[in-house]
């Protein structure tokens, strides 16, 4: 039981990668919230299987890109599960869209959930962290696309590539505050995000073909590795992005 005891909030947990990540959470003994946007009852579902697991849960509404919602989710959580210990920066949105078609609002509010809204949580966590002198981490969830050559990626990749770049920033100053920072870059991982690459015979074949396991990876391999580096047992890795990717070529 690598999490035994400690209180996790996980963003975007309805469903896909954060919903792994908080299943193996609770199968490695933490207390879980759910954050959503809007898939309200699938969150309801992953609360369940935390207390199925003989853990807490709650489930918790917000949009991470804005902070009056933000601070409202880290009070309640703080509130009802008690003191955080680890923060999963997992919520993201993905659309593919031509560099030369991509629009003001596209690029804003892709950046605005996929990157500020990773760095909003992390300031309003680490603001009531250090202000009451707990310990904690951060797991961000970026993705092997920050290193891609790939085309329509022009506002994903770049702001998955500054998360990296926050996590190492992040870390530098949290250290002192005994918070650690890490950062994942998943490769092709089944979930909803991907489902229009997954059920293409005419494409799948061809990424499949760039990863060295020759398979995508499924949910609960990213909540593995998250699990790790959430836990005591990585009490001296930080600042670091670890690749969970099947060795994806190319990047
Ligand atoms: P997904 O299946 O589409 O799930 C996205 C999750 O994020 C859902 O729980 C969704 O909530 C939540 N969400 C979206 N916008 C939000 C917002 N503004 N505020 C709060 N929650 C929000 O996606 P996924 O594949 O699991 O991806 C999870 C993360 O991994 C993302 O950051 C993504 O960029 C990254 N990633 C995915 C892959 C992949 O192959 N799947 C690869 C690399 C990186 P609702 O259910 O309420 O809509």
């Amino acid at each position: 039981m690598k999490l035994q005891g400690k209180v996790a909030l996980i963003t975007g947990a309805s469903r896909g990668i954060g919903r792994g990540i908080a299943e193996v959470f609770a199968d490695e003994g933490a207390d879980v919230a759910i954050n959503y946007i809007a898939s309200g009852q699938a969150a309801e579902e992953v609360a369940a299987y935390v207390r199925c697991k003989g853990r807490r849960a709650m489930t918790v509404k917000a949009d991470v890109a804005s902070r009056a919602e933000v601070e409202a989710m880290i009070d309640k959580v703080w509130n009802e599960l008690g003191p955080i210990d680890v923060l999963v920066n997992n919520a993201g949105i993905e659309t593919i869209v031509p560099f030369l078609e991509l629009t003001d609002e596209q690029w804003t509010r892709l950046t605005d959930v996929n990157l500020r809204g990773e760095w909003l949580c992390s300031q309003v966590y680490c603001r009531r962290a250090v202000a009451e002198k707990r310990p904690g981490c951060i797991v961000n969830i970026g993705s092997v696309q920050a290193g891609a050559y790939l085309p329509g990626r022009t506002h994903y990749a770049p702001a998955k590539l500054g998360l990296e770049a926050l996590t190492r920033n992040v870390s530098v100053e949290m250290a002192p505050h005994g918070i650690r920072v890490n950062c994942i870059h998943p490769g092709l991982i089944d979930t909803d995000m991907v489902a229009w690459v997954m059920k293409r015979p005419d494409l799948l074949p061809g990424v499949l073909a760039k990863i060295s396991l020759g398979r995508a990876g499924q949910p609960r391999e990213v909540g593995t590795v998250a699990a790790f580096l959430a836990s005591d047992e990585a009490s001296y890795v930080t600042g670091q992005t670890l690749y969970v990717d099947g060795g994806w070529a190319g990047k």
